[in-house]
């Protein structure tokens, strides 16, 4: 699933791809895609509009559109906005179509037809709480950008404390709280802090919480420098792969020795969610840790 570096590593090639460029059509090949609207009402706010920018938001790409509008699309687990040109060949599972006035397109191809699109106000998408406006289709509300200047180790002390009973790691995944962490970048980011991931975040010492501040960036950033990670699905928008995914650390290595100390890697569930440590370095008991 894309987390924040597949989708920024999108948003950044969308943005020398598609800006200035004007909308003529837009298709819907499957009816979801667009709900609430039908999609015939959603061509009707599309078409004729410009793209005056790409950005992301949490895990979402988004189009902004001349007016102060934006379209956003969320990939959930296999969705992928492709660039194509009007000689592309075909892409399979295409679900919709954002042509453009001079012929080139963004295909929206999703396997298992989770993902989805919607038309927002761009205030909507603000780290502002106070500037949300109250509907919002798809996102509800977003936490804090963490390659932004507003998650500093203090907000995210702040944060932990205010969730002290959560454990740490399905905590990280909370949208609500961290906007763009997923389970793999949750993952390799509590191995990099040495912090177990089942520790609840009230229990973490000011030195843990400074670890675990950098090394959410750290990984994150090292996502995007490698373009994302591809395990099955995640293409970027010029359908090619991403190379983080030969980076991990623990993400899938049950078995194998960990980078940092040699013990085995374990996997385990943790809030529902498969997750991978190392027995030694990621120790449960803060009196040994
Ligand atoms: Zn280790």
């Amino acid at each position: 699933m894309p987390e924040l570096p597949e989708v920024e590593t999108i948003a950044r090639q969308l943005r020398e791809l598609v800006v200035g460029r004007r909308i003529s059509e837009f298709s819907s090949l499957w009816h979801r895609v667009t709900e609430p609207l039908p999609a015939k009402h959603f061509a009707k706010r599309l078409v004729g509009r410009e793209i005056t920018g790409v950005g992301r938001r949490g895990k979402f790409v988004v189009l902004e559109l001349d007016g102060g509008e934006a379209l956003i699309v969320s990939l959930r687990m296999t969705g992928k906005l492709l660039f194509r040109e009007a000689s592309s060949p075909e892409d399979a599972y295409v679900r919709a179509v954002v042509g453009f006035a001079d012929g080139t397109f963004l295909r929206f191809a999703d396997t298992r037809k989770f993902g989805r699109m919607a038309i927002v106000d761009v205030r909507d998408l603000s780290e502002e709480p106070h500037e949300r406006v109250a509907h919002a289709p798809l996102h509800g509300s977003l936490g804090v950008e963490p390659l932004s200047r507003r998650f500093t180790r203090r907000s995210f002390a702040e944060l932990l404390a205010r969730r002290g009973r959560a454990a740490i790691k399905p905590l990280l995944l909370d949208q609500r709280a961290i906007a763009g962490v997923g389970n793999i970048y949750a993952i390799e980011a509590i191995w990099r802090a040495r912090i177990h991931p089942r520790r609840t975040a009230g229990s973490l010492r000011p030195l843990e919480v400074a670890r675990l501040h950098e090394a959410i960036k750290w990984v994150l950033r090292k996502g995007i420098r490698f373009g994302g990670a591809s395990r099955r699905d995640y293409v970027d928008a010029r359908g090619n792969a991403g190379r983080m995914q030969q980076e991990f650390n623990v993400y899938g290595r049950a078995g194998e020795p960990c980078p940092r100390c040699g013990r085995a890697i374990v996997r385990t569930v943790v809030g529902g969610r498969g997750t991978f440590n190392c027995p030694r370095c990621q120790r449960a008991s803060i009196l040994r840790g």
